[in-house]
């Protein structure tokens, strides 16, 4: 189908800026080119017909790592660097929490994070209870006090430790009202989004890059790749998809369960919304099968989730399962997000590593920044 002259002339001319991706990253990047620059005409351009990777998928944790994760980061990288990573993902929800509001997006976190050890990860559990003045130490300049505390099985999870190892900064939004607000933000300061427009390619000229979409081609001044999980698609950037697969329960009568959960060392995670419980995870049983972009439940995974739901989290509880669903994140042998400038007009923002909501209104900045 051809554009007519009206399309073009209104939507497609005169581009200074263009995003590729309606993701947090990407909405964010559109938000601070405009802070930057109020008279450019910036541009969004997003395949599905939401956001369609990870950030109207996934589980709205506020978090920064567990106290497993940030024992066994510290075995591959200096204190230093283990330190700025949580400091980020911190300074990521401040930022978060001061661009949209905490109403709007549900934030709260008086719940707190937990992680829960099974009955038969006692090595993991002793070791993690050893070395808490350590990670409470390293991380004090980040929270000002101790970040991990002891706490008792209160919620009563079957086949698991005595005490989960809590974090009472941790957080939890509700992603969907999160991301319809960041939408709405992004479009009330007079950037356009397109959904429904898959980016094929882009070429590179000397001041300008012309975009190929499904539908038509354009030129923008500068172009910003926020495509995570898919990025490998467009550029050539080493960044895995790693397919995330979760379910959520039917509404329980009386749920006491509140708090976000990290599970079996954050390959599960569940927590309460609604009265139900929404619960993450299991990629560890097929690492090669959920390396796609393709959404999509498997029976595995999924039978492994009720599982753990049955016998682990609501051992005494009949529940049915409403809804499951599948997102996809971009992850690599590095946690750093890869946020940089790939040709003279084209730079990129991906790969949060299972992250995003922490630490992706920030890349969405660091991306905007790139141009000057
Ligand atoms: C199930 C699940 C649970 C998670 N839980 C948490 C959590 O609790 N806490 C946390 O911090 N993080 C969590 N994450 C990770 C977090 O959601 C992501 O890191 C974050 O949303 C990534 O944001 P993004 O903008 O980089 O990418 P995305 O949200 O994936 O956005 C990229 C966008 O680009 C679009 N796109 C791709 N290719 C093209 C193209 N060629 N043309 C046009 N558009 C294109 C996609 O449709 C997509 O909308 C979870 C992820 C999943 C899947």
């Amino acid at each position: 189908m051809n554009l007519s002259y009206w399309e073009y002339k209104t939507w497609l001319s005169n581009i200074d800026f263009t995003i590729v991706g309606s993701g947090i990253v990407g909405l964010n990047c559109a938000l601070h080119l405009k802070k930057q620059y109020p008279k450019a005409k910036i541009l969004v351009l997003e395949r599905g017909q939401f956001p369609q990777g990870a950030s109207t998928k996934n589980a709205g944790f506020a978090c920064f790592g567990s106290v497993s994760e940030v024992l066994s980061d510290l075995k591959n990288h200096p204190e230093e660097e283990v330190r700025q990573l949580v400091l980020k993902r911190w300074e990521g929800i401040q930022l978060l929490r001061e661009n949209l509001g905490d109403k709007p997006m549900e934030y709260q976190n008086h719940c707190g994070g937990h992680e829960v050890f099974l009955k038969e990860q006692a090595d993991l559990y002793e070791d993690c209870l050893d070395n808490l003045d350590r990670v409470n130490t390293l991380l004090r300049p980040v929270f000002g006090t101790d970040a991990f505390l002891v706490h008792p099985n209160t919620f009563n999870f079957n086949g698991v430790q005595k005490n989960y190892v809590t974090n009472p900064f941790e957080g939890q939004i509700n992603t969907g009202k999160m991301m319809k607000s960041l939408l709405a933000k992004v479009q009330n300061s007079g950037v356009t989004i397109l959904n429904a427009i898959g980016v094929d390619s882009y070429q590179e000229n000397i001041d300008h890059v012309v975009v190929k979409t499904e539908q038509f081609e354009f030129k923008t001044n500068k172009l910003f790749v926020a495509t995570n999980g898919f990025a490998s698609q467009l550029i050539g950037e080493t960044v895995k998809p790693a397919r995330a697969q979760v379910l959520i329960t039917k509404p329980i009568e009386n749920l006491s369960i509140k708090g976000t959960f990290h599970l079996d060392e954050g390959y599960y995670y569940f927590r309460n919304i609604d009265n139900r419980i929404l619960l993450g995870g299991g990629r560890n049983l097929d690492f090669k099968g959920e390396e796609t972009t393709s959404f999509g439940e498997t029976t595995l995974i999924q039978n492994r989730l009720e599982n753990i739901l049955q016998t682990v989290i609501l051992p005494n509880t009949p529940f049915e399962i409403d809804l499951r669903w599948s997102g996809i994140m971009g992850i690599g042998n590095q946690k750093k997000p890869i946020v940089k400038q790939l040709a003279n007009n084209v730079f990129c923002g991906v790969r949060m590593g299972g992250m995003g909501i922490a630490i992706g209104s920030l890349v969405g900045r660091e991306l905007a920044n790139l141009v000057n």
